[in-house]
């Protein structure tokens, strides 16, 4: 366990224009912590993440990660960047490349493994995400659920100290949602550090050890799965739990 939490955020605002997405948002996650994101369209969910590993700056507030400030990086960004793993709705596989390449290139180009050390680390990744046969595959062959689950193997070659999750199954037919979610709970029960955005609320009780609810740029309420979803406190938390549950 490290003294402070490996995720630090206070009193974050961004805007896209005139249209404030996040208020004043704050939250902190612990090592080891999985913590799901929760709430209706538009709240600012993905915005939240993709300030998380720079995709997006705020315009004030504060963003540690691992105890370095993210607003303030500069060049050190990217390191900081190369310890997040994230995945999104859209797996985004390199087409040209196979499943095998997909997973060793950044590994290869950015952390400058040996390419057999790489290759190495990738069908071992595989093999964790069940897909050690599909190595010499392209991305076209294979199915969403697949697909989905090189894109996490793939952030995880990059040895992430934390992965993003932006609704990982919200684009998969629904045969295939069971397969992504149990990589994704083995990693928790490994003391993977995670922040998950899904509509998924049986994962979420079942793995998430703390749920936030956003809405309108606000995290409303936050608590363990339990409290959250059995006794929530505040009116807007139940109005949006009693359209999904
Ligand atoms: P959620 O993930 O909860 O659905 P988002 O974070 O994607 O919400 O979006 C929150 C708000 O920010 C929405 O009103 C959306 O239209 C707006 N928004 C998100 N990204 C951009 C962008 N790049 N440019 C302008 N507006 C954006
Ligand atoms: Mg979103």
């Amino acid at each position: 366990m490290t003294a402070r939490p490996i995720i630090e955020v206070k009193g974050v605002h961004k805007s896209f224009g005139a249209n404030t997405v996040l208020k004043d948002v704050s939250v902190q996650v612990e090592q080891g912590e999985v913590v799901v994101v929760i709430g209706p369209s538009g709240s600012g969910k993905s915005t939240l993440l993709r300030c998380l590993n720079g995709l997006e700056k705020p315009e004030s507030g504060e963003i540690r990660i691992e105890d370095r400030s993210l607003l303030v990086a500069g060049a050190a960004i990217t390191q900081i960047r190369s310890r997040m793993g994230m995945v999104f709705q859209q797996f985004n596989l390199f087409p040209h490349l196979n499943v095998l390449r997909n997973i060793t290139l950044a590994p290869v180009q950015v952390r400058k493994l040996e390419p057999a050390k790489a290759e190495e680390l990738a069908m071992s990744l595989l093999g964790k995400v069940g897909l050690s046969e599909k190595a010499g595959h392209y991305p076209a062959s294979l199915s969403g659920g697949q697909a989905q689950r090189v894109a996490i193997a793939r952030a995880l070659a990059m040895e992430p100290h934390i992965m993003l999750f932006d609704e990982p199954t919200s684009a998969l037919d629904p045969e295939m949602v069971g397969e992504v979610l149990a990589v994704m709970k083995e990693l928790a029960a490994e003391g993977m550090t995670m922040v998950i955005v899904t509509h998924e609320m049986g994962f979420a009780r079942e793995v998430g050890h703390r749920v936030l609810f956003m809405e309108q740029g606000m995290i409303v309420e936050e608590g363990t799965p339990q409290k959250l979803f059995d006794e929530p406190q505040q009116e807007r938390t139940r109005a949006f739990l009693s359209k999904v549950l």
